[in-house]
């Protein structure tokens, strides 16, 4: 890729480097070799950009209630709407929703907006979904939100403990180099801390599957526990920490009434204990599974006093290391993009601080009180308070808690805008004025990852129809409200130039977030600047891998703070009405609310439909069965998922992943179930941990359909729908059997072409018909309807649309649901993304080529070889595949194995 442009992959916080170039009319990826964060690595989701980056679905002009208009009428109304509020009602009724989808400069100049001219803290964003905690938990201890380590730790240390981390699914780049720091160096040990055995347990040598919400109790009993064991640093915690003794007066709790509580075994507990005190160089990383909780904050301190107390931070191979879900999480936080924090790391509640940036900006006011965070704010939005909302880049009636209020807030609202990149979601659908911004692959600027490290997001692509970047927006909107000096920047480089030169502002090393060494970038220096690490407050300086080496810390006697942490389980337990517990959280392919990865069809393939995750007794005590429909409803909402046993979940809890909207299922927005409660210090909500009940839904009839075009409008009990390749899949289960299935179907699939060939098979006793469509030799679309879940495998029926010409073998094989007399060619459920080779491929060659290892199918099929993101799900199947050969041997002579 010669003639590649470096750019970041715009999904998780690891930040991996892309290289893209244009290739004909496709755009190809591959992993930037030189980015520090990925060495060339990238995950199934980053490798299938290049089919995300089409028109189709984009928005391209902007619209004002339904009718699209020029860009100057948009702004206009934008710029007015907000100004009579503003006029009226005061600056606290008009708020913005960002994204930590946004680079640097787009939030730079949206946080100086609302914070330095209209004078509100009323900005918040979507990473208040998924790492205030940290942030809060990071103030707490350090005085400033720093993350001290970075990455290459994780390959330096020699006990990593994940807690709350999907690492494997969630930051896939990650877990690659984890892994490959265990292959080189079997002595490391990994513990994962998790209530459900995800794929990152394929690395654990220890895996402590707590009760949701327990983090806190384990964290300090295993402070008390290090303290007895004496691996107290007591001249870094006399020196450099305060209020060590309290911190201890709070961690009371045993290691026996830590199994108790944790529901683990007290010699586990202590494995664990053992492991950590023995270690020098340990590395905490922790994710959602920590920060989303009514207790997060708590729960990243209590992690943060152990490394306190045994001095394990700031140096190679050790400390805790948040792990923020998205791409520019932290660049949100550096620009100030919470409603509870001001520009550059500094602090609305401090005087000084909002002269500072008052004086740096030149502006008429600065916002003095904390404004609504993202919960509190649509609240707010629904009570009336808040009257107008500008939301960019994130689709919160999906994502958020309570999400059906969410709706009814913005639905009430005077004045709804969105700013996005696509045309239909449940939020934009709510809009007053849409404005289409620019999507990746068009958008230019920084981001910063999970190990402070600033990277350039470069366009390859012409931004479409009448498309513009995020900043060049909110300065416009800014100079039609009259704020005309402070939003005059021609380019990103020049916003990105003031925002690392008020880093410097009065700093003199009080505030770690210091980028002023880059304020003199010319426009070129910017264009090439190399990923670096923050901070760089010299101009041409070294950045720093790792801070507090020098033990100072941001606290104004540069001592780092123990924070006492009382145990408290989450806000609401199980009852008798919501016995189970409801956990949220993501899957290997999908990225949010599906806006972009479900444009990818492979990337559709792996988990094509809202499910729910449930332990095989508690379904059989609810009645449900795998595959069946089941209705999952809490205090405040309710969806329709498929039932899956996965064997991953303890029982008492179930999983929903977050990714599907109305755009594709019905019912299916998990927000909508959960609890809005949130942590008292950071905001955040309580994703993990909301009483559920799961109860059958019941159908007469399950199908699918595969067809060349999106159906619409299908009036059925439940569908969903996902992209496959070169056709869409739709899931369907309905009520009210017809009494005929074919003229249903001819309706349903408008078999109305004259030259199309309607091929059925019915057969009424069993319930179940068939039926293809095929026009010009070439399929249309196929449907499938039984009266049980069990269905005809999607993977093979789904190859038949790339053919020209269906075969009189195909149009038999159609009808029998899967191909005659050659069983190899249905290759099953998608397992490796990069290369589409599914459990049925793997499983034959596990077979036939008596296979042990993961290496062995990778050289074989190739599956597992390039992100390496499957390889948990291929160890799983080498394992069964050995459980079965076990019980076939063990069977006594004569015996015959069941036939598959
Ligand atoms: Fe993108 Fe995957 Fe890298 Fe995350 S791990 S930044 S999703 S390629």
């Amino acid at each position: 890729m010669n003639s590649a442009v470096r750019t970041t992959c715009p999904y998780c916080g690891v930040g991996c480097g892309v290289l893209a170039e244009m290739s004909g009319d496709k755009v190809e990826v591959a992993g930037d070799p030189d980015h520090p964060a990925n060495f060339g690595r990238l995950c199934s989701k980053g490798y299938a950009l290049g089919e995300t980056t089409g028109l189709e679905g984009r928005l391209l002009h902007p619209h004002s209630h339904g009718h699209r208009v020029s860009w100057d009428d948009a702004l206009t109304q934008v710029a007015q709407g907000f100004s009579r509020i503003v006029r009226e009602h005061g600056p606290h009724a008009v708020a913005l929703y960002v994204s930590g989808q946004l680079l640097t400069e787009d939030y730079y100049v949206a946080n100086k907006l609302m914070k330095g001219y209209i004078g509100t803290a009323n900005i918040d964003t979507n990473s208040r979904l998924c790492m205030a905690s940290a942030v809060a938990g990071h103030k707490r201890a350090f005085g400033e939100d720093v993350v001290p380590g970075c990455y290459e730790d994780l390959e330096l240390a020699d006990l990593i403990v994940l807690v709350g981390a999907n690492t494997a699914w969630c930051h896939p780049v990650i877990f690659q180099r984890i892994v490959r720091a265990k292959e080189t160096r079997p002595e490391l040990k990994v513990v994962v801390i998790d209530p459900r055995r995800t794929a990152t347990c394929d690395v654990a040598d220890l895996h402590l599957p707590i009760r949701s919400g327990m983090d806190v109790w384990l964290f300090n009993g295993l402070l008390r526990f290090l303290v007895q064991q004496g691996k107290l640093d007591e001249e870094f915690v006399a020196s450099s920490t305060a209020g060590v003794a309290d911190a201890l007066t709070a961690a009371t709790v045993d290691p026996a009434e830590v199994g108790r509580m944790c529901g683990i075994d007290t010699e586990r507990i202590l494995a664990f204990y053992r492991l950590f005190a023995d270690t020098q160089k340990v590395v905490t990383a922790f994710s959602q599974g920590v920060n989303q909780s009514s207790a997060g904050t708590d729960k990243v301190n209590s992690i943060i006093n152990c490394h306190l107390l045994t001095g394990r931070l700031g140096h190679p191979g050790m400390g805790p290391l948040s792990l923020t879900g998205q791409p520019n999480a932290m660049g949100g936080r550096e620009v100030g993009g919470l409603a509870n924090t001001l520009a550059a790391h500094m602090d609305l509640a401090n005087p000084q601080h909002r002269g500072i940036v008052q004086t740096f900006w030149d502006s008429p006011c600065v916002a003095s009180e904390p404004g609504h965070q993202a919960v509190d704010l649509f609240d707010a939005l629904h009570r009336g308070e808040v009257k107008a909302v500008w939301i960019m880049a994130t689709n919160p009636v999906v994502s958020l808690p309570d999400a059906d209020r969410v709706r009814e807030a913005l639905q009430r609202c005077e004045l709804v805008v969105v700013s996005d990149c696509v045309a239909s979601t449940d939020t934009t659908a709510l809009a007053h004025v849409l404005l289409p911004a620019a999507a990746w692959g068009e958008k230019d600027g920084t981001v910063t990852n999970s190990e402070r490290r600033i990277s350039r997001q470069r366009a390859f692509l012409p931004a479409p129809g009448e498309v513009r970047p995020d900043w060049w927006i909110i300065c416009q909107v800014a100079q039609r409200m009259g704020f005309t000096s402070g939003f005059v920047f021609d380019t990103p480089a020049e916003i990105f130039a003031e925002h690392a030169a008020l880093s410097g502002a009065d700093n003199s090393g009080s505030r770690c977030f210091d980028i002023s060494g880059l304020a003199q970038l010319d426009a070129q220096q910017y264009d090439a600047l190399q990923p670096v690490q923050w901070p760089v407050a010299q101009a041409g300086g070294a950045a720093a891998a790792r801070l507090f080496a020098d033990r100072r810390f941001s606290h104004a006697d540069r001592k780092a703070r123990f924070v006492p942490t009382i145990p408290r389980g989450p806000a609401h337990a199980a009852t008798e009405e919501f016995p189970l517990t409801l956990n949220t959280g993501r899957i290997r392919d999908q990225w949010h609310t599906m806006t972009r990865t479900g444009r990818a069809a492979r990337l559709g393939e792996h988990l094509p439909e809202p499910f729910v995750d449930i332990h095989a007794h508690d379904a059989l005590l609810a009645g449900l069965r795998e595959g069946e429909l089941a209705r999952v409803a809490t205090s405040w909402g309710s969806m329709i998922a498929r039932v899956r046993t996965s064997g991953e979940i303890a029982r008492g809890s179930v999983f929903v992943p977050i990714h599907w909207s109305s755009v594709f299922a019905s019912e299916a927005r998990v927000g909508a179930l959960v609890n809005p409660v949130t942590d008292p210090l950071s905001g955040e909500p309580e994703f993990k941990h909301t009483p559920v009940r799961v109860e059958p839904f019941v159908v007469d009839w399950y199908g699918f359909v595969l067809a060349r075009r999106r159906l619409a409008q299908l009036d059925v009990a439940w569908w969903s729908v996902v992209q496959g390749e070169g056709f869409s899949r739709h899931e369907l289960a309905g009520r009210n059997t017809p009494s005929s299935w074919s003229p249903w179907a001819r309706r349903f699939l408008d078999a109305g072409a004259p030259d199309a060939d309607y091929l059925e098979y019915d057969d009424d006793t069993a319930g179940v018909y068939r039926s293809a469509h095929v026009i010009e030799e070439r399929l249309e679309s196929c449907l499938y309807i039984s009266r049980r879940p069990e269905l005809p495998e999607r993977a093979w029926l789904g190859s038949l649309f790339a053919r020209e010409r269906l075969e009189d073998s195909d149009r038999h094989a159609l009808l029998a649901g899967r191909p005659l007399g050659v069983p190899s060619a249905d290759s099953g459920p998608l397992v490796c993304s990069c290369f589409r080779v599914g459990k049925g491929t793997i499983r034959r060659a596990i077979a036939s080529h008596g296979m042990t290892d993961a290496r062995e199918v990778s050289a074989k099929l190739r599956a597992g070889s390039n992100c390496g993101s499957c390889i948990p799900e291929i160890r799983a199947l080498l394992a069964a595949a050995a459980r079965e050969a076990a019980a076939g041997s063990e069977a006594p002579a004569g015996s015959e194995a069941p036939a598959a």
